[in-house]
C-alpha cells in the first residue's frame, strides 16, 4: 500500500514492543515489575472530579471555543504571571489535547518544509517525530553525564545554522530527570535572542522538583526572551490527569491565534467537562501535588541508591519528574538487548535508552509502589551481575 511520505518517515516506537509482551506476559499470570510507565500510579485527585461531574450535571457537555473555555484561560494565564514571571494574558493562551497536541500544533503552525529543530539528547520521543511530520528536520545535539545530560550554550550555538527556526527545552527533563539551573537556563536565552530562534519551553514536570531545585522559565529571563519564548505544558503530570488530556501552548497571540486556527479544522475545542477539572486543579488547593510529591521522593531515593549500588550500572540522581536515568554501557549491551533479556530472564520492564536517543541507557519510572521497586531492584542486580 503506497502512503504519504510524511508518515514514512516516522519510526514506529521502540517501547511498544517491550510494553506489549510485559502485558501479554502478565496477563498470562506471570508476577511483572513493570518502571515502564510514563505517568503518576495515582488517581486523580477528587475535587477535580468532582468539578468535572459538577460541568457535566450543568450540561458543560456541548462544543466550546476551539482556543478553550475562557475561564481555563484566564487560570493559566494568571498561574504563568504568578508562578513563572510570564505578563501572558488570555489571549495568549490555547488550551489543548495535552501537552502532546500543544507540541504537535506549534510545529505545524512554525515549521516550513527544511527548517530544523535542534532538540538536545536524551529527549522525549516525540520531539523528532512531531518535527518530521511537519516537514521540519531535527538536529540532535547529543549530551552526556558530565554536563548532567544538559545542552550547553556552546553546543546550542555550534548547532545553528540559517535554517534554524526553533529549540526544544524540556526541564525537568524526562528521560534523564535533570534540571536546568537559573544560570543555565539564563545563559541559553542569550544564544536565543542573539540568533533570533524560537524556544519551545516543555514544562510539563515543572512541579515534579525534589531538594528545592529551583525552576526558571526560559521566558521570564528577560523581555527579549519572552518574546521569542513559547510555553508548552499540561495537567497530565502534576495532577494525575493523563487521561483527560488537557495541556496548553503560551506564546505571542498571532503564533497562538495561528495554532488555534490548526485545532479548529482538527479537532476542535478540548472535551468541554474536563476543562472545568482542569479549572479546579489550578484554581483549588495544592495540597494534593504536595502529597504526591513526598511519595515520588521517597521512591526516587529508594530507587536511585538501589540502582547506584549495583556494580557496572551508574546513574546521576534525578532532580526532577519520575525517572531514573541508567548508563549500561559496560555491560556491553546495547539498550534494546539488555530491556528484552531483563524481561525475558527476570520479568522486569524497563524502557530501552533507543527511544530516547541514548543507546546506552535504560529508562526506569518509579511512578509505582516501593515494594515493586525493592523487588525489581533486586531482580535487576541478579540480571547484571548474570551478565
Ligand atoms: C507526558 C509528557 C508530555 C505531554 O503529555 P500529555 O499527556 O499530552 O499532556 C509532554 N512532554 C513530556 C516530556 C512528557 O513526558
Amino acid at each position: 500500500m503506497e502512503l504519504a511520505t510524511r508518515v514514512m518517515q516516522v519510526k514506529p516506537s521502540v517501547t511498544l514492543a517491550i510494553d506489549t509482551k510485559a502485558k501479554g506476559m502478565r496477563a498470562a499470570g506471570e508476577d511483572i515489575c513493570s518502571f515502564s510507565a510514563g505517568e503518576p500510579d495515582f488517581n486523580t485527585p477528587d475535587h477535580i472530579k468532582r468539578a468535572a461531574q459538577d460541568a457535566l450535571d450543568q450540561g458543560k457537555t456541548r462544543y466550546g471555543p476551539a482556543a478553550g473555555e475562557p475561564a481555563l484561560r484566564a487560570a493559566i494565564a494568571e498561574k504563568l504571571n504568578r508562578d513563572n514571571q510570564l505578563a501572558y494574558a488570555p489571549s495568549n493562551i490555547a488550551v489543548t489535547n495535552g501537552g502532546k497536541q500543544s507540541l504537535f500544533n506549534l510545529m505545524l503552525a512554525l515549521i516550513n518544509p527544511g527548517d530544523e529543530v535542534i532538540i538536545p539528547a536524551p529527549y522525549w520521543l516525540s520531539y523528532p517525530e512531531m518535527v518530521h511530520l511537519a516537514a521540519g528536520v531535527p538536529v540532535i545535539v547529543p549530551t552526556n553525564a558530565e554536563s548532567g545530560y544538559r545542552i550547553t550554550p556552546e553546543q546550542l550555538e555550534a548547532a545553528i545554522t540559517p535554517k534554524t527556526r526553533l529549540f526544544v527545552l524540556n526541564s525537568p527533563n524526562n528521560p534523564t530527570g535533570m534540571v536546568y539551573s537559573p544560570g543555565e537556563i539564563q545563559a541559553l536565552a542569550e544564544v536565543v535572542v542573539k540568533h533570533q530562534l524560537w524556544v519551545v519551553s516543555d514544562e510539563i514536570y515543572e512541579k515534579i522538583r525534589y531538594d528545592d531545585t529551583p525552576h526558571l522559565s526560559i521566558g521570564a529571563v528577560s523581555s527579549p526572551a519572552f518574546e521569542r519564548t513559547i510555553i508548552s505544558s499540561g495537567f497530565a503530570k502534576a495532577y494525575a490527569m493523563t487521561g483527560w488530556r488537557v495541556g496548553y501552548l503560551a506564546g505571542p497571540e498571532e503564533l497562538i491565534n495561528a495554532t488555534i486556527k490548526i485545532q479548529g479544522h482538527s479537532t476542535s475545542n478540548v472535551c468541554t467537562f474536563a476543562q472545568f477539572g482542569a479549572i479546579a486543579a489550578l484554581n483549588g488547593s495544592q495540597d494534593c501535588v504536595e502529597t504526591m510529591m513526598m511519595a515520588f521522593k521517597q521512591r526516587r531515593q529508594i530507587m536511585y541508591e538501589g540502582m547506584a549500588a549495583i556494580p557496572g550500572l551508574s546513574c546521576i540522581q534525578p532532580k526532577g519528574a519520575f525517572y531514573l536515568f541508567v548508563n549500561i554501557s559496560k555491560t556491553g549491551l546495547g539498550s534494546l538487548e539488555f530491556c528484552d533479556r531483563l524481561l525475558g530472564e527476570k520479568k522486569v520492564a524497563v524502557i530501552p535508552g533507543k527511544a530516547f536517543g541514548a543507546d546506552d541507557h535504560i529508562r526506569l519510572s518509579y511512578a509505582t509502589d516501593v515494594e515493586t521497586i525493592q523487588k525489581g531492584i533486586e531482580r535487576i542486580a541478579t540480571f547484571v551481575s548474570s551478565i
